[in-house]
C-alpha cells in the first residue's frame, strides 16, 4: 500500500475541496473501500451529485443536509454500478426529482471477451455488483453534461468495471475506481478487464488533468505521475507472471500466493482475481495458453512461440505492493 498522507475526513460532513465542490464521506470503510465512498457535490445552486454511494439512510440524510437554502440537486451522476457507488442513486432521485445519468446498466460496456466469459458462467467474479442499477439517462463517451455553472465531459473508461465513466471538468477529473491514490484498483473478470484498464489509464494520462478525485481516498495531486506508476506497476506484474510461468503451468491462485507475498491472507482472493485478469489479457495477446476454458481453476502456460526453444527471458521482478493486488 502507498501511504496516504492526508487524514481521513469525518463521515457525513461535507469537506470543501474546491470552488463549488464538496466531498461527503460515506460510512462504509473496508479493505476494499478504504475510508469509504466519496460522494462529490458540484455546483453553486443547482448541483450535481457524483456517486451517491451505498444504500444507507444516514448517508442519504448527509447528502440532503448538505444542501444550503436555495440549493437543489439537478443531476445524479454515477461512475459505475458497484454497490458502494450506485445504489443510493435511485432513492436520491426519488427524493429530489433529479435524473440518474450513467453509461448503462451493470452489464453495459463489457468487451466481447468478457461477454463470452460471463455467458459461459464459469469465470466467477461479480463481487459487489449493483445488478438492479437502472440509469434514467445514458451517457455516451465524450458527451458533455452542463448544469448551473458547471460542465463535465463523460469519458467511458472501462477496466475496473465495464460501465465505468470518469467525469472531466477540464481541470479536475472524477476518476471513480479506475485510478485512486491509495491502491491500485481491483480488476476482476468479467466486470474487470485488464486490456481495457490499460487503455483507459493511457487515455486519462493523455488528458493530463490537474487533479484526480477518486471514488475512495484523498485527491491525487499529480495524476500523470500516479498513472505512470500504475501503468508501470501493471507491466511489472505482467513480467512477474510470465517469469513464474517459465517454471511451468500454474493457476491464478498459485501465482497469487507466489507473487503476493506481502499481501494479507484475507486479500489473497482479490489478488487472485487480479492475476486472472492478467492471464486473460495475456491469453488475448497469445502470450499464454489456457489448459481448458478460461476459468479461475484453469492452469495457464507460456505459449510456444515458433523459433523460441528457451523459456521466456527472465527479467528482474519488481517489488509487488498494493492491498487490492493488481
Ligand atoms: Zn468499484
Amino acid at each position: 500500500m502507498r501511504a496516504n498522507q492526508q487524514e481521513r475526513p469525518s463521515v457525513g460532513i461535507p469537506q470543501r475541496i474546491g470552488d463549488d465542490l464538496r466531498c461527503i464521506l460515506a460510512p462504509n470503510p473496508s479493505p476494499m473501500t478504504f475510508w469509504g465512498t466519496n460522494t462529490y457535490v458540484l455546483g453553486h445552486r443547482q448541483l450535481a451529485v457524483i456517486d451517491p454511494g451505498p444504500d444507507n439512510e444516514a448517508h442519504l440524510a448527509a447528502i440532503l443536509d448538505a444542501l444550503d437554502p436555495g440549493q437543489s440537486i439537478s443531476h445524479i451522476l454515477v461512475t459505475h454500478a458497484h454497490l458502494d457507488h450506485s445504489p443510493l442513486a435511485a432513492r436520491l432521485s426519488r427524493e429530489t426529482g433529479a435524473p440518474v445519468l450513467a453509461f448503462g446498466d451493470a452489464q453495459a460496456g463489457r468487451s466481447a471477451t468478457m461477454q463470452a466469459l460471463a455467458a459461459g458462467g464459469d469465470v466467477g467474479g461479480g463481487e459487489g455488483v449493483d445488478a438492479d442499477f437502472t440509469p434514467d439517462l445514458l451517457l455516451c463517451d465524450g458527451e458533455r453534461v452542463t448544469g448551473d455553472g458547471w460542465s463535465l465531459t463523460a469519458l467511458w473508461t472501462p477496466g475496473h468495471f465495464g460501465n465505468h465513466l470518469c467525469f472531466d471538468t477540464g481541470r479536475d477529473l472524477f476518476s471513480g475506481d479506475l485510478v485512486m491514490g491509495w491502491a491500485s484498483s481491483l480488476v476482476s473478470p468479467p466486470d474487470g478487464d485488464l486490456t481495457q484498464f490499460m487503455a483507459s489509464c493511457a487515455r486519462l494520462r493523455s488528458r493530463a488533468p490537474a487533479r484526480l478525485l477518486p471514488g475512495h481516498g484523498a485527491p491525487v495531486a499529480d495524476p500523470v505521475a500516479r498513472l505512470d506508476w500504475l501503468i508501470a506497476h501493471r507491466k511489472g506484474r505482467e513480467v512477474a507472471i510470465l517469469n513464474a510461468l517459465a517454471d511451468g503451468p500454474q493457476t491464478a491462485w498459485a501465482l497469487a500466493t507466489r507473487l503476493y507475498t506481502d499481501t494479507p491472507h484475507t486479500l489473497l482472493p482479490a489478488a487472485a482475481r487480479n492475476v486472472l485478469a492478467h492471464l486473460i489479457d495475456l491469453h488475448g495477446r497469445a502470450l499464454v495458453t489456457a489448459e481448458g476454458t478460461l476459468h479461475p481453476a484453469t492452469r495457464f502456460r507460456l505459449s510456444h512461440i515458433p523459433g523460441r526453444s528457451e523459456p521466456a527471458q527472465k527479467s528482474p521482478i519488481p517489488p509487488l505492493s498494493g492491498p487490492m493486488g493488481s
